[in-house]
C-alpha cells in the first residue's frame, strides 16, 4: 500500500469508526454469533492477490461486528468498563502509524521519555507518593507477574542468580484475598511461588475486605513453620464487589515480615483521580507497587496498564539484559524501560495516554467519574426501595450487586435456593438476550447474582434508568414463566 492508497483508505475507516460510534446505541450489544461462526464466514487461506479495501470493510461490517460486544455502548454494564476514548484511539493510531521500536532508549528516545511524563503526570493525579515511577504493560496480569517476579527476588535475595526456587531451603509464600482477580492466583503460579504456598487470607463477610488480623495470624503460622512470606496483594477494587482491602492496616503488616506490597487497583484506580477517593490507597507510602488500568473506566484504548513501583532498582536487578547490539553512550543516564518488565520490544503506549489526556482533559474525566459514580448510587438506591430486590454487597464505587428475591424463591428460613439461582440465570439471559443492555451474572457465596458497572463512557442517567426498567420486566417476566 502506497502513502496515497493508505491516505484514501485511512479516511473511509475513520468515517467508518465514527458512524460506529454514532449509531452504537442502537446496535445490539452482545455479541451474537455462535461458536465458530465467525470462522467459517472466512476464507481458509488467505488472499494470494490484493484485494480491495472496500471489501475488507464491508466484511468488517458483515463479520465482525456482529462477533463483538459493543463494549462502547450507553447500555454496556458488564464485566468492568472498557472505555476507549475517541482522543486514546487517534493516540493509538499516531502510535501504529509512527510504528517506533521502543528496545532501548536510543532506538526512540521520544517513546520513552512521553512515557516517563505521562506517567508522572498520573502519578500526581493518582496521589501516589512523589518518587515513584511508572511504566506501562500490557495488562494488570502483566503487571502483576512482574511484581511477584521482583517479590520473589528480593525475598530470596536474588535466587535467580544461584540455583533459582528450585534451590531455596524454605518456600516463599504469598497472600491474597480470595476475592482477588484470577490473574494474581495465576501470576503467582508462573512466578513459581507453587499453589501449596499461596495463601488465601480471610475476608469481613460484610465488606469483603482482606482481616488484618488473620494476614498477620497467617504469616505469622508460615513463619513459625519456617515458610517465608515474600509478598502480599492488595485488593483495592476486587472484581466480583469492589471490596476494598484496608492498605493502611495491611502494609504494616507485610513490612513486619519484608514481605512486599502489591495493589490491585486495576478497575478502580481511575477512581483516584478524584481527591474525594483516595483514601482507598492511604497508607500506600508503605507499598512497593501499584497497577491499575487506564484501559478500563478512565477510558485509554485497551492494552493500557500503569505499574508504579517505589524503587525501579527492585526490578531492574531482576529483569535487566544488556546485549551489545543494544548499548549506547546514552546508558546510565536515561531509562532503559526494558530492564523494568518482561519484553524487550515495547510500541508506543504512551502516545494513546497522551492524546486522551490532552485531548480531553483532566477536568472532563473527573466529572464523567463522578457522574458514574452518582448513578451508580442512583440505581442501588432503586434496588434497595424496591419489593423483591436486595443489593448483595455494599456499594463502593460504581459496581450494583444486586439480586431479584422473590419470596416464594427463597428457602422457608429466608435463604437462597437453586431455584433462585435459575431464575437469575434466566432473567439475566433474558436481558442479555434482548440485545438492550448486557450485564454480568456472578457467584457470590456459590449462588448467582447480577454485577452491572456502570461507566461506559457514553452511559447517561437515562441509560442507567432504562436498564433499571429493563432489569425489573425482565425479572417479572421469568418469574412468570413456567419452571424449567
Ligand atoms: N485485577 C482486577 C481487580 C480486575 O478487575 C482485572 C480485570 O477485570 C484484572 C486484575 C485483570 O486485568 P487485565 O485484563 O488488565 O489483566
Amino acid at each position: 500500500m502506497t502513502p496515497e492508497e493508505f491516505r484514501v483508505a485511512a479516511h473511509v475507516l475513520v468515517d467508518w469508526i465514527a458512524d460506529h460510534r454514532a449509531r452504537i446505541a442502537d446496535l445490539p450489544v452482545a455479541a451474537r454469533v455462535a461458536p465458530g461462526e465467525v470462522a467459517a464466514a472466512l476464507p481458509a487461506q488467505a488472499p494470494e492477490r490484493p484485494e480491495p479495501f472496500a471489501a475488507v470493510l464491508a466484511d468488517l461490517e458483515r463479520v465482525v461486528v456482529p462477533g463483538v460486544t459493543q463494549t462502547q455502548s450507553p447500555h454496556f454494564f458488564g464485566w468492568f468498563p472498557s472505555n476507549a476514548s475517541a482522543a486514546s484511539v487517534l493516540g493509538d493510531l499516531a502510535s501504529s502509524g509512527l510504528a517506533a521500536l521502543g528496545i532501548t532508549w536510543a532506538s526512540a528516545p521520544a517513546l520513552t521519555e512521553v512515557e516517563e511524563v505521562v506517567t508522572e503526570w498520573l502519578r500526581e493525579l493518582t496521589g501516589l507518593p512523589a518518587g515513584w515511577r511508572g511504566a506501562i504493560h500490557d495488562t494488570a496480569s502483566t503487571a502483576c507477574l512482574v511484581a511477584l517476579l521482583a517479590a520473589r527476588e528480593r525475598a530470596s535475595g536474588l535466587s535467580q542468580n544461584r540455583g533459582g526456587l528450585q534451590s531455596e531451603p524454605a518456600p516463599l509464600t504469598v497472600y491474597t484475598s480470595p476475592e482477588a482477580h484470577s490473574s494474581v492466583g495465576k501470576a503467582a503460579l508462573l512466578a513459581g511461588f507453587g499453589a501449596a504456598n499461596v495463601r488465601h487470607v480471610d475476608v469481613d463477610p460484610r465488606t469483603r475486605a482482606m482481616c488484618p488480623d488473620a494476614l498477620a495470624a497467617a504469616m505469622e503460622e508460615d513463619l513459625a513453620a519456617g515458610r517465608r512470606p515474600a509478598a502480599v496483594v492488595v485488593a483495592v477494587g476486587t472484581t466480583g464487589t469492589t471490596a476494598i482491602d484496608p492498605l493502611a492496616d495491611l502494609a504494616p503488616i507485610a513490612a513486619r515480615y519484608g514481605a512486599w506490597v502489591h495493589v490491585d487497583a486495576a478497575m478502580a484506580g481511575s477512581a483516584l483521580l478524584l481527591p474525594e477517593r483516595r483514601w482507598m490507597i492511604d497508607g500506600v507510602e508503605s507499598a512497593d507497587s501499584l497497577c491499575w488500568n487506564p484501559h478500563k473506566w478512565l477510558g485509554t484504548v485497551l492494552d493500557c496498564s500503569l505499574l508504579y513501583v517505589r524503587d525501579p532498582a527492585e526490578l531492574i536487578s531482576v529483569m535487566s539484559t544488556n546485549p551489545s547490539y543494544l548499548r549506547s553512550s546514552a546508558d546510565g543516564e536515561v531509562t532503559q524501560y526494558r530492564d523494568w518488565g518482561i519484553p524487550l520490544g515495547r510500541r508506543f503506549r504512551a502516545l494513546k495516554l497522551w492524546f486522551h489526556l490532552r485531548l480531553d482533559g483532566v477536568e472532563a474525566i473527573r466529572v464523567r467519574l463522578r457522574r458514574d459514580l452518582a448513578n451508580a448510587a442512583w440505581l442501588a438506591a432503586q434496588v434497595e426501595q424496591a419489593p423483591d430486590w436486595r443489593l448483595v454487597a455494599p456499594l463502593t464505587l460504581q459496581t450494583v450487586c444486586l439480586r431479584h428475591e422473590p419470596a416464594d424463591l427463597l428457602d422457608a428460613d429466608g435463604a437462597t435456593s437453586d431455584e433462585l439461582d435459575r431464575h437469575t440465570l434466566a432473567w439475566v439471559a433474558a436481558v442479555n438476550g434482548s440485545g438492550r443492555a448486557f450485564v454480568t451474572p456472578s457467584l457470590l457465596d456459590g449462588r448467582w447474582m447480577v454485577r452491572v458497572s456502570v461507566g461506559a463512557e457514553a452511559t447517561e442517567r437515562e441509560h442507567v434508568a432504562a436498564l433499571w426498567a429493563l432489569l425489573q420486566e425482565a425479572a417479572v417476566a421469568a418469574g412468570r414463566a413456567p419452571a424449567g
